[in-house]
């Protein structure tokens, strides 16, 4: 029991030093989102699991993400258009290719 509640201090310190996030506000947002991932719907397993991801720019928890969809989200940052290109090309819409040589030479 002494543990659990040591776990439940780290981890509200956690929240409130990376983000100003209090874990009644974790709660909120975890509710609203029906313990899932906002991104792809993972249901969270253990108690706050799911990562906060924060929009600086408007400072505010713009969701609740799991580790897999906060780091396409890390590395894409907020390039919406990298992003539609990333979809394109999973489903094979998109192909840069590249030019031959004679191509190059006609330029
Ligand atoms: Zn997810």
């Amino acid at each position: 029991m002494r543990r659990k509640r040591s776990n439940e201090n780290v981890q509200r310190d956690i929240l409130y030093n990376l983000f100003g996030v209090t874990i009644e506000q974790y709660e909120q947002v975890l509710k609203s989102q029906n313990g899932k991932c906002a991104m792809c719907g993972i249901v969270q397993i253990k108690d706050h699991e799911l990562i906060v991801d924060y929009n600086y720019k408007e400072n505010r928890i713009r969701g609740l993400l799991c580790e897999k969809c906060f780091d396409i989200i890390y590395q894409i940052g907020n390039d919406l258009e990298l992003l539609e290109k990333a979809a394109l090309y999973l489903k094979g819409q998109l192909c840069v290719k590249s030019k031959s040589s004679s191509e190059v030479a006609d330029t």
